[in-house]
C-alpha cells in the first residue's frame, strides 16, 4: 500500500510538473509567439526576398532553397550591420527587422508574409566599404545622409564580420552592435550644439555677453577645466573654441530644465526609427543637478549619452533650415518632412558651424575644397594608457572622439557623423581628418 501511495504521489507530482510546464509554455506562446516565429522558416517555404543597395548590388536574398549574401566578401563585411544575418544576431539588421516587419503574425495561422519582399536601399555599398576601411579595425561608426531627400547613404560600423566566414576564432567584442544606431556614447562637445540652440532661443543678451577663459572656471566650489586658454570671447568664438569655461556659464544660464527640454524636443531622449531599424533613447540627468553638474550636462559630459544617428539627424535639420526630411534607408518615392528646429535657430547654428571650421579649426586643419560646417567632440572615457605618459608625466587618457557636420554644397547636401572609441587623439585630429578623406571620396564616387 505504501508503495502505491508513493507511486501515486510521484505520478501526481509529475503531472503537476507537466501541467505547470505546459502553462508556462502556453503563456509564453501567447506572450512571445511573435518572437518565436521570427527567424527564417526560410528554406522550404515559398517566400522569396532580396535586398539591393542603391546601385542595384545584391546584399542578401533568400528563397525556398537557400539564404544568400553578396558574392563579395568586402560588401558582406562592410554592410553586415545594414543587412544583419539570417540568425538575427544584429538586432537592427534589415534581414531580420525588415522581413519580420512585413510578416503578419497571428496566433491561429502563424506567419504569413506579403508577396513582394524585394527592397532597394538608399545605402551605397562601395561608400560603406570605403567608410569601413577608414575605421581600420577601430571601434567606431561613420554615417551619412542626404538632408534634402532623407536618404541614408552610408552606415558603417566597426568591428564587423563576414557572415559567411568560418567562426572558429573569437569574435571581436560588440561585433553585433551597429554603432551608428544601437550604441550610445557620451557626446562631449558635440552636445554644445544643443546647448547653443537653447541659448539662442532663451538668452536675450547672448551676443552681447563676453566669456573670459583662463583655463579654469569655478562654480559652487567645483572646478570646470577647459582644454585651453581662450581669453575674451563672444558666443560665436566660444563655440568655435569649444570653450568649457564659456559653455559652463551658458549652460547654467540656460538651466538644467531647458537643457532637458531641448534634448527631448530634438529627439535625443527618445527611441527613434529609420524604417524598420529602431534606436535606443539617449539619456541626460533629470534629477536635480545643481550648477556644476548642469554645466557638465551642457558641455556634454555628466551622464549625457546619445546615439550617433540622433546627432546626424539633428545636424541634417540644421543644414536644411530646421526641416527634417524623414531619414530612411529603404528607397521611397515620396518622403515627408517636418520641422525639428525653428528656422532662425537652425540658420544661426548653420552659420556657427561653418564659422567653427573656418575660424576654430582652420588654424590646425583645413578641409580643402569642401564647403563644410562642423563640430568636434572629445569625451573622456576614464580609460588611460598607463605606459604612455604625456608631457606632464600623466598617463595618456583615451577619449571617444566625434566629428559631425554637413556640406553646404547644392550637389552634395549631406549631413554626417563619425565616432571612434577610446582614441588617443581628438575630435578634429582623428575623426575630422578621417571625414575629410571620406567626404572627398564620396564626392568623387557619387558625382
Ligand atoms: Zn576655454
Amino acid at each position: 500500500m505504501k508503495k502505491i501511495v508513493n507511486r501515486s504521489l510521484a505520478v501526481t507530482i509529475l503531472a503537476i510538473g507537466i501541467i505547470a510546464g505546459l502553462l508556462v509554455y502556453i503563456t509564453r506562446f501567447f506572450e512571445q509567439g511573435e518572437n518565436w516565429a521570427l527567424y527564417f522558416p526560410g528554406t522550404g517555404s515559398s517566400v522569396e526576398g532580396s535586398i539591393y543597395d542603391r546601385g542595384g548590388n545584391l546584399l542578401a536574398s533568400f528563397n525556398a532553397d537557400e539564404q544568400r549574401y553578396s558574392d563579395y566578401a568586402s560588401i558582406r563585411e562592410a554592410c553586415y550591420h545594414v543587412t544583419g544575418d539570417y540568425g538575427g544576431r544584429v538586432g537592427s539588421g534589415l534581414i531580420s527587422s525588415f522581413w519580420n516587419g512585413l510578416r503578419h503574425y497571428d496566433i491561429i495561422n502563424g506567419v504569413t508574409i506579403s508577396e513582394d519582399t524585394s527592397i532597394s536601399l538608399t545605402v551605397d555599398s562601395s561608400l560603406n566599404i570605403f567608410a569601413y576601411n577608414l575605421l581600420a579595425g577601430r571601434n567606431g561608426a561613420i554615417m551619412m545622409m542626404n538632408y534634402k531627400t532623407g536618404e541614408i547613404l552610408t552606415m558603417a560600423s566597426s568591428p564587423s564580420l563576414d557572415p559567411l566566414a568560418e567562426e572558429d576564432e573569437e569574435l571581436p567584442e560588440g561585433v553585433f552592435i551597429n554603432r551608428c544606431v544601437n550604441a550610445t556614447y557620451a557626446p562631449g562637445s558635440v552636445f554644445k550644439l544643443i546647448t547653443s540652440a537653447a541659448a539662442i532661443e532663451n538668452l536675450d543678451n547672448l551676443d552681447e555677453q563676453r566669456f573670459y577663459c583662463d583655463g579654469d572656471y569655478i562654480t559652487s566650489g567645483v572646478l570646470i577645466k577647459c582644454s585651453g586658454e581662450h581669453y575674451n570671447q563672444n558666443f560665436e568664438q566660444a563655440l568655435a573654441n569649444s570653450c568649457n569655461v564659456a559653455f559652463a556659464q551658458i549652460s547654467i544660464q540656460v538651466g538644467q530644465e531647458r537643457l532637458i527640454e531641448y534634448a527631448e524636443k530634438y529627439g535625443f531622449l527618445s527611441e527613434l526609427n529609420i524604417d524598420y531599424i529602431r534606436t535606443p533613447a539617449g539619456h541626460i540627468m533629470t534629477e536635480y543637478a545643481g550648477d556644476p553638474e548642469t554645466a557638465w550636462i551642457g558641455i556634454g559630459q555628466s551622464e549625457d549619452l546619445i546615439t550617433p544617428y540622433a546627432m546626424m539627424r539633428y545636424v541634417a535639420a540644421i543644414a536644411n533650415g530646421g526641416m527634417l526630411v524623414r531619414p530612411h534607408i529603404i528607397y521611397a518615392d515620396t518622403v515627408t518632412a517636418s520641422r525639428l528646429i525653428e528656422e532662425s535657430t537652425a540658420d544661426r547654428l548653420k552659420e556657427l558651424m561653418i564659422n567653427n571650421v573656418e575660424k576654430g579649426y582652420g588654424s590646425y586643419y583645413t578641409f580643402p575644397d569642401l564647403k563644410i560646417g562642423g563640430k568636434t567632440g572629445t569625451a573622456e572615457t576614464g580609460y588611460y594608457i598607463e605606459e604612455d605618459l604625456d608631457e606632464d608625466g600623466d598617463p595618456d587618457s583615451l577619449s571617444n572622439v566625434w566629428f559631425t557636420g554637413f556640406l553646404y554644397d547644392e550637389e552634395h547636401p549631406w549631413a554626417f557623423v563619425a565616432v571612434i572609441e577610446k582614441d588617443l587623439g581628438g575630435g578634429l585630429t582623428t575623426t575630422g581628418v578621417m571625414m575629410n578623406t571620406f567626404l572627398h571620396q564620396a564626392i568623387k564616387s557619387m558625382s
